[in-house]
């Protein structure tokens, strides 16, 4: 089976986790990334084997300078590829969109520092992988959106749900990330309510009512939602907690077994031998679902730069009718992830 082309625009934090996800499915194949400058993530390309491209004639120029092996400018690999994963900072891609893809006939998956606008539709694939067949350009949400739409996307289609309640406790950078920190501070993010998250859950469930608030802590490993449901219908605890125990991208943890916070959930991953100790799931701790008074609470620890990625391979495969099965699709991208 021939594998399609795919090339990663911008090779940084996440562009570089969905490269190495594509590389290892067997049904599409890294083209080639770009990169703006000569960092240690471009030699990184280099070592990989992924072909590098500059953006411009400068980033080409300072490739060679500093003895990068470069195949010369971006153009030619978005011209030679069959869809281009968009991850260049917020706001860029929706340029890109205008600049490149769209004079180049070219399908494009942006991520979720981009607005709704940018797709024809925004993704996960739990809930929307059959709507978004076939779509030239598709939106894979941010970290925050995909981690609460998965686990109120499962609720929502099984029980039935009212208002809906997030408060997000955000990192305030990547790990990677030196020029935002260190900070020694709570701060309101943004400071009035609610918070953009809940309109871009919609985006995903457009009938659910959901309303989100977020503050930004001095950490950069992981986020932590507290979800505050309304039930309708009568559902337990139990109820909630075997629906989540077979949701698929959600790992339903116990404290007891020594999850007390985000850092047991990193040395876990680090424990399963996840490259850059990645958690593609929804961590959400057991004891913390509970149902009282009719509504349902519960807290999912989400890793910001990991759990978009799988997202983004369903989206390559959606977008270009490879699979036209979603729950097909998920199973290969889980099996490759060893999800
Ligand atoms: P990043 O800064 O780590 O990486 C972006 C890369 O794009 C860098 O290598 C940069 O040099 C390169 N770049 C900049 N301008 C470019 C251009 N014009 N053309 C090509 N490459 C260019 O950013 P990131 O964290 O990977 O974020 C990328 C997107 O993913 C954003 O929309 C962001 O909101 C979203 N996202 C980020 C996270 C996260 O935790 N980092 C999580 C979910 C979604």
């Amino acid at each position: 089976m021939s594998k399609v082309k795919v090339a990663i625009n911008g090779y940084g934090t996440i562009g570089k986790r969905v490269a190495d996800a594509v590389s290892l499915q067997d049904d599409m194949e890294v083209l080639g990334v770009t990169k703006t400058r000569p960092n240690f993530e471009a030699r990184l390309a280099n070592d990989r084997n992924y072909p590098l491209y500059g953006i411009s004639k400068e980033s080409v120029k300072s490739f060679e300078e500093e003895d990068l092996k470069t195949e010369g400018l971006s153009d030619s690999l978005l011209e030679a590829a069959d869809i281009v994963v968009d991850c260049t900072p917020g706001k860029i891609g929706a340029k890109n969109k205008e600049a490149l893809y769209i004079p180049k006939k070219l399908k494009a998956i942006y991520q979720g520092g981009e607005k709704a606008s940018v797709g024809d539709t925004s993704f996960i694939a739990q809930v929307n992988y059959i709507s978004s067949l076939g779509k030239d350009h598709i939106r894979v949400v941010s970290c925050n959106t995909t981690g609460l739409s998965r686990t109120l996307g499962a609720l929502s289609s099984n029980f039935t749900i009212g208002n809906t309640r997030a408060f997000l406790v955000r990192r305030s950078a990547d790990p990677r990330d030196s020029s935002k920190g260190p900070i020694n501070a709570i701060i309101p993010d943004p400071l009035n309510v609610p918070s953009h998250h809940g309109p871009d859950v919609k985006t995903i469930l457009p009938e659910l009512n959901v309303i989100t608030s977020a503050v930004k802590v001095p950490t950069t490993l992981m986020h932590l939602h507290s979800l505050m449901i309304e039930l309708k219908d009568g559902t337990s605890g139990e109820d909630i907690k075997s629906l989540l125990e077979k949701t698929r991208r959600v790992k339903v943890l116990h404290s007891k077994e020594g999850f007390r916070s985000t850092a047991e959930l990193i040395e876990y991953a680090r424990d399963l031998g996840r490259s850059r100790y990645d958690l593609y799931e929804n961590m959400i701790w057991e004891d913390s679902i509970i149902v009282k008074d009719s509504e349902a609470y519960l807290f999912q620890g989400i890793a910001q730069e990991s759990i978009v990625v799988p997202e983004n391979i369903d989206a390559i495969r959606a977008a270009l009718e490879l699979e036209t099965d979603a729950e097909k699709s998920m199973d290969k991208t889980d099996k490759a992830l060893s999800i």
